[in-house]
């Protein structure tokens, strides 16, 4: 996702904000405005403390799911915190649905720990009675109530409102919505019966059957944001299941079914004006790059490399396709499953893989022909 950027680092996954956290800033200021009638350093201060912490606990709880996902050998690319919460982005998401279990249920599990720890220090620190505890936490959840009439101090005020906080963000978070936590282990459970992808069917129409509900109910109590919300589970849930459809569709595929036999190797001596006018009588976009004295492949060029080399180069420019040159080379087995070299290309950032059948170069694979497969059995039924 673009527009985001990184603040810090833990445990070697960047944590990256996205610019809409901006707008956070101004929703403390018109809060701080609104109810005090003038400003207020103190409570700024208390407003900016409790926004802040549901960051770190929206960063914690994507953690929970990051680190799991690592005990399972998946790399977590980087987490991005946006206002409507947090997203860790899996290299990949474990296939196996008990890991895939885990993994979903790490982040909401996270949340149930912060209250634990808090509601101990509540419940053991003498000016909030026990008896008290849970009606103190609705007035905190319930925005239409007069918390200051109960008496609390601000610090007891925050914490009893991050108890609040974490139990919505563990609460919502496991409705069996795609792409919501619940969903995924909703379809986790139904794996370990049915296959993936009719797993994910039924987890993706109950997701959509919640998501009007919750779109219904949102429109019926003029709640803007339940409403929303709404429409955005009921889209990813598409989504997902479209995804599934495209991962099973590519691994009922060998790579021998798509591979593409003639294919141009390029020089790695030629020069860019040879090579742009080559580009314009076929349709590739990815070249091989062939070394002629070694006799063997050594990279690959795209078409926009050579537009882009050729925008900054001199008439008389003598830059050789070598010096252009992508060196990430990856080569796959004809018989590997498309999926698989799709999950190659993904890897190794990559848009052109050598096929080969044994030890024979027979011919490649390029993301163009892969994308043309997914729009393909998209528009099947
Ligand atoms: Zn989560």
């Amino acid at each position: 996702m673009k527009g985001s950027f990184q603040i810090a680092r833990f445990f070697g996954i960047p944590v990256e904000v996205h610019w809409t956290f901006g707008l956070i800033v101004l929703w403390i200021l018109y809060v701080v405005y609104d109810k005090t009638g003038q400003f207020d350093p103190q409570m700024l201060f208390w407003q900016t403390l409790f926004v802040l912490s549901i960051f770190f606990c929206v960063m914690l709880h994507e953690f929970g799911h990051a680190l799991t996902a690592r005990k399972y050998g998946v790399k977590t690319l980087d987490i991005i915190l946006s206002p409507i919460g947090g997203v860790a982005r899996l290299d990949r998401m474990p296939e196996k649905p008990l890991q895939e279990f885990w993994v979903a249920l790490a982040g909401p599990l996270v949340n149930v720990g912060i209250i634990l720890l808090l509601s101990v220090y509540v419940l053991l620190q003498g000016d909030i009675k026990k008896s008290q505890f849970l009606d103190l936490l609705y007035l905190v959840v319930n925005p239409q109530s007069n918390t200051f009439a109960a008496g609390l101090s601000q610090f007891d005020y925050y914490v009893v409102g991050l108890i609040g906080l974490n139990a919505a963000l563990a609460l919502f978070n496991l409705l069996p919505a795609f792409p919501l936590d619940g969903g995924r282990i909703f379809r986790a459970l139904l794996s370990m019966r049915l296959n993936r992808l009719q797993a994910t069917r039924i987890a993706a129409r109950t997701g959509q059957l919640l998501a009007i509900v919750l779109g219904l109910y949102g429109i019926a109590n003029g709640n803007i944001i339940t409403a929303m919300i709404g429409v955005f589970v009921f889209s990813t849930a598409a989504g997902e299941y479209n995804y599934v459809k495209m991962e099973d569709a590519l691994s009922r595929t060998t790579v021998n079914d798509l591979v593409r036999t003639s294919y141009t190797l390029v020089p790695d001596s030629w020069h860019i004006p040879e090579m742009l006018q080559l580009i314009p009588h076929g349709l590739e976009k990815y070249f091989i790059v062939w070394d002629e004295y070694q006799g063997k492949p050594t990279g690959w060029v795209s078409d926009k490399m050579l537009f882009e080399a050729n925008k900054n180069a001199s008439l008389n420019d003598l830059t050789e396709i070598a010096d252009i040159q992508n060196t990430t080379l990856v080569e796959v087995q004809s018989s590997d499953s498309l999926h698989e070299a799709f999950n190659v290309m993904r890897t190794h950032q990559v848009p052109i893989l050598l096929v080969k059948k044994e030890d024979e170069l027979i011919g490649v694979l390029d993301m163009g022909m892969v994308d043309q497969f997914i729009r393909m059995t998209r528009s099947l039924k």
